[in-house]
């Protein structure tokens, strides 16, 4: 280094400059970033958060609000994220000691934040017996703690949360508005003095009668009633939670009697990663996704040293686990050193409860205590789940933490109109689209339940008012029976907007293309979509498919074999009906009991009404015919015993027969171990289709030999993977000449199979395609809203180009996305 001449040089010039920023920068501590950067460098100004986001004003010289702004991007707040910064020459003055200015008003523009799980400086707070906040239950900060469940309109200001019914005491105030302290606007600050409080009572009106005095408070009193047993409830962020002791099989068991739920794995809690690690297999990748800030239940592999009772999880080999997400849990799992189940408070499929009269019309026969608090929820926000496959987190239930945290449309989709796309039928969610962006909303659930669809239907007018959003379309699925098909052909008839339906599976190739980004001018691409049931365009049901796809529309390529439903929906239920209708379609029962008649599947089927089953097959009553992959699995479950005559819930049959694969033989490198599948075409059509004949030989053949079902379930898995990846590369047609695509979409309920998703994704992959799948958006129908968003939006956006060029206009009001051919 050289010293520096001194040169008398005057200071530059300082100029003022307007900065607007986008993105998640409210409620999040974002201005106190900025207003100790701004002081650190010696700037002056202000900023201020309005209906668009962040705007600042700063003077100083060029160099240094350069510096200033490129520090901002990359000294973000925890839970912080910018979109978008713009600068502008300013012309006014500003404050000389640079200032934080009180929000102003507007037409609201900015995201709301999801809730976030209690940071480690709160949770190190409430247990530090010397903090101001010690054990205080609604402990949170900048970086943490609650925002959508609360805010009833933006900005995400106190006065527009429940929390405003509570006035700050004074110490609360200081820290409030002092932008030095991690709870500068926290605007849902609370403390012991001042903030809401819980309170444990009785369900059945009888007074507590065990020693309180022993007990340090209302919340550790719960942890007391857990280990001796009992079924709590308790008031959290997003709605009511009930809690019992994992470990002893009797109370879960009484759980799962009171909560009428027989066979549905139960969501788990524990205090510390460590007392998980006793259970399960925690790697890294699962680690940092139980500690984010969005702290879902996340699957695990239950291999550890230790097991819990199998009726937390009957059959299933992973167990859905999560850490403490707010201050309560930490509280109340402070002292327990064993897990707990932690489920939604409700009985069945019911959203859970939110408010004190829900929760005691329909949990007081559940629980005998509960821990309520006095601030009222205004989203109901259920746990989300992830489960890491291939290396990559999946979303697969998108509700707290997640929702409502918009996913940028891709390239070609920012001039897109106000859309709101209704969604599916079961795992329902909706779907806004404003500025170029998908608002999904948080997990609703299974529509055919009435609470679930009163409250989809409330979600629905909150959205509008707390986005300030009008659409100009309404999207619907093409299913006649769907109940959010039928409210949107309501809704655009009555508010005269147009209505686009849009075909069940080609929603679910083009919400896996919208999430990995993939342009509205992309060529087409293969989309492989396997799950239940869906409308196809035929009014057959699919639900194993192979189209071509963008989003401006697809062609069916192929499909699995249609084989009948005997007895419609009962038939998604009963596993053993499917099995039946396919051995039917492929043997007849004289062959299968000629070959099979020992197998005791034969017995079992021999003893139900094959007469009836066979009459309405033939006449084609209730028993129409599905494409479905979700069905072949039911049957496969159902021929080897693991789930024959009842699912207790979707998908059930599937999740059993991928609990018990046998690794060795899947991963073993002698590929005639998968079981054989043709793919002939179909008579009339003509369209290729998988054909499970030869599969059901072999599957009889190795039941007869006494082959462990662990093997059989391996071999089925690796066989169904090998004939998709072989019915792919027959429709790709590379030997002539240009492929037909490159790119290749996963999407559909079966692709949350883990070992069917991660051997279709790498034998993909080795035949060198790209494959796309899904990761922040669920691959089931909870992912189906977005895809419908983004064919609505691009159909609109090329009726309105085309309009622009021909200058024409038509009336038409209301259009199907049928079959437009995608070539
Ligand atoms: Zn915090
Ligand atoms: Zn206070």
């Amino acid at each position: 280094m050289t010293m520096r001449e001194p040169v008398l040089e005057r200071a530059p010039p300082a100029v003022i400059v307007e900065i607007r920023v986008r993105g998640r920068v409210q409620g999040v501590g974002f201005r106190p970033t900025v207003w100790r950067l701004a002081r650190s460098l010696g700037l002056s100004g202000d900023v201020r958060n309005d209906a668009d986001g962040v705007l600042l004003r700063v003077r100083g010289t060029n160099d240094t609000i350069a510096t200033f702004i490129e520090r901002m991007e990359r000294e973000q707040p925890p839970l912080g994220r910018i979109d978008h910064v713009e600068t502008r020459a300013h012309s006014g003055c500003v404050p000389d000691e640079f200032c934080i200015v009180d929000s102003v008003g507007g037409e609201p523009r900015t995201q709301v934040t999801p809730d976030a799980v209690i940071c480690p400086e709160c949770a190190r707070e409430i247990l530090d017996p010397f903090a101001r906040r010690f054990r205080y239950a609604f402990t949170n900060c900048t970086h943490c703690g609650p925002r959508f469940s609360i805010v009833r309109s933006i900005p995400y200001d106190r006065g527009n949360t429940t929390t405003a019914p509570f006035v700050m005491c004074e110490a609360c105030g200081a820290e409030f508005t002092d932008p030095a302290d991690r709870r500068f606007h926290a605007e849902a600050i609370a403390c012991h003095a001042c903030g809401p409080k819980p309170r444990l009572l009785r369900l059945d009106g009888r007074a507590i009668s065990f020693d309180q005095h022993s007990m340090l408070d209302d919340v550790d009193a719960v942890c007391g009633l857990l280990q001796k047993g009992e079924i709590v409830e308790h008031r959290v962020l997003g709605g009511y939670q009930i809690a019992c002791d994992a470990t002893r099989a009797d109370v879960v068991a009484r759980l799962r009697e009171l909560k009428r739920r027989d066979a549905k794995p139960f969501a788990l809690m524990a205090r510390d990663l460590d007392v998980i690690r006793r259970y399960c297999t925690v790697d890294a990748a699962h680690a940092a996704e139980l500690t984010s800030p969005q702290g879902p239940i996340v699957l695990l592999p239950a291999d550890g040293l230790h097991r819990l009772p199998d009726n937390v999880a009957p059959g299933l080999a992973t167990l859905g686990f999560m850490l403490p997400t707010t201050p309560l849990h930490v509280l109340v799992l402070q002292r327990m050193e064993r897990p707990v189940v932690m489920t939604s408070g409700n009985v069945s499929d019911e959203p859970q409860a939110i408010t004190e009269t829900q929760a005691s019309a329909r949990l007081s026969g559940i629980a005998t205590y509960a821990l309520v608090h006095d601030r009222a929820i205004a989203t109901r926000l259920d746990d989300s789940v992830v489960r890491i496959m291939a290396g990559q987190v999946r979303v697969l239930r998108r509700s707290r933490g997640f929702a409502p945290a918009p996913v940028r449309l891709p390239p070609g989709f920012e001039e897109a109109p106000e859309l709101l796309a209704m969604g599916g039928e079961l795992k329902a969610t909706f779907c806004l689209v404003k500025n170029g962006e998908a608002i999904l909303s948080p997990h609703q659930g299974d529509l055919e339940d009435a609470a679930t669809f009163d409250d989809y239907r409330n979600n629905l007018t909150l959205f509008r008012q707390l986005f300030d959003h009008a659409p100009k379309a309404l999207v619907a699925d093409q299913h006649p029976e769907y109940l959010s098909a039928k409210l949107a052909r309501a809704r655009a008839d009555a508010d005269h907007i147009p209505l686009i339906e849009v075909q069940h599976h080609h929603a679910h190739v083009a919400s896996c293309l919208a999430e990995n980004g993939y342009p509205l001018d992309g060529l087409p691409a293969l989309g492989i979509v396997l799950d239940g049931l869906g409308w196809g365009d035929d009014g057959t049901v699919w639900g194993g498919e192979f189209l071509l796809a963008g989003y401006g529309g697809y062609r069916r390529l192929g499909t699995f074999k249609p084989v009948a439903m005997p007895g419609g929906a009962q038939a998604a239920r009963e596993p053993w009906r499917n099995l039946y209708a396919h051995l039917m379609a492929e043997m007849g029962w004289a062959r299968f009991t000629m070959n099979f008649a020992d197998l005791d599947i034969h017995a079992f089927l021999a003893g139900k009404p094959r007469a009836t089953l066979d009459a309405i097959m033939r006449n084609a009553l209730n028993s129409p015919p599905a494409s479905s992959c979700g069905r072949l699995f039911d049957a496969v479950s159902a021929a080897i015993g693991l789930c024959r005559e009842r699912q207790a819930y979707e998908g059930e049959a599937a999740a059993r027969l991928e609990a018990i694969v046998d690794r060795d033989t899947l991963h073993h490198e002698d590929e005639a171990l998968a079981y054989p599948f043709s793919i002939p075409n179909l008579r009339g059509s003509g369209l290729p289709y998988i054909e499970p004949l030869a599969m059901w030989d072999a599957i009889l053949g190795d039941l007869v030999l006494g082959t462990p079902a662990p093997v059989i379930a391996a071999r089925f898995h690796k066989g169904l993977a090998k004939a998709i990846v072989a019915m792919t590369l027959k429709l790709a047609r590379r030997d002539e000449g240009a492929a037909l695509f490159e790119v290749v979409a996963l999407s559909g309920g079966c692709f949350q199979n883990r070992v069917l998703f991660e051997d279709v994704a790498r034998r993909l992959e080795e035949e060198n395609f790209t494959v796309f799948s899904h990761a922040q958006v669920p691959p089931n129908d909870g992912g189906l809203a977005l895809g419908q968003a983004a064919i609505a939006a691009a159909h609109l956006i090329s009726t309105t180009q085309s309009q622009t060029k021909q200058k024409q206009t038509d009336g038409n009001t209301s259009c199907a996305l049928g079959s437009p051919a995608a070539s």
